[in-house]
């Protein structure tokens, strides 16, 4: 009996303290100072950690471009087929015309995909369009 209520005055006088400490922490414009140049001096110290968090960041930002894919390259890896419709892509054909050979992002930059040859295939140009087009359909509020 008489143990725990010690033990209920000292939780409750520890609690007491560490909301001071809080406070004064919070209010200290000293405290903040050092927390500041901890931080900076984590930076100084680790530069390798901080330009890996930097470049991960950007990369989420900019929806990164993984590597340059040169869109000759993709046809011919898929053998001048579309990859939407499997139909054949005739090389020959002059922009506009809606066969002419395009470069399809399998998943749309926009939703979140990489331009990288993994996410990229031959498409006819209409395919592409139709498809752009059925993903802004089918996912519109
Ligand atoms: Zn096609």
């Amino acid at each position: 009996m008489e143990y725990s209520r010690q033990y209920l005055r000292s939780e409750k006088s520890r609690e007491r303290h560490r909301g001071y400490d809080r406070d004064r922490y919070a209010n200290n414009p000293e405290r903040r100072e050092y927390n500041l140049a901890l931080a900076k001096k984590f930076r100084q110290e680790n530069p390798d950690k901080m330009s890996d968090y930097v470049k991960k960041r950007r990369a989420k930002v900019t929806q990164v471009t993984v590597e340059d894919v040169d869109s000759q390259t993709v046809y011919e890896r898929d053998n001048w087929t579309c990859g939407i419709c499997g139909e054949p892509v005739d090389r020959l054909l002059k922009w506009p015309h809606e066969q002419y050979p395009s470069l399809d992002h399998i998943t749309p930059i926009s939703k979140g995909g990489e331009h990288s040859y993994a996410n990229t295939q031959l498409a006819h140009l209409v395919c592409n369009m139709r498809k752009g087009a059925r993903l802004d359909l089918t996912e519109a509020p």
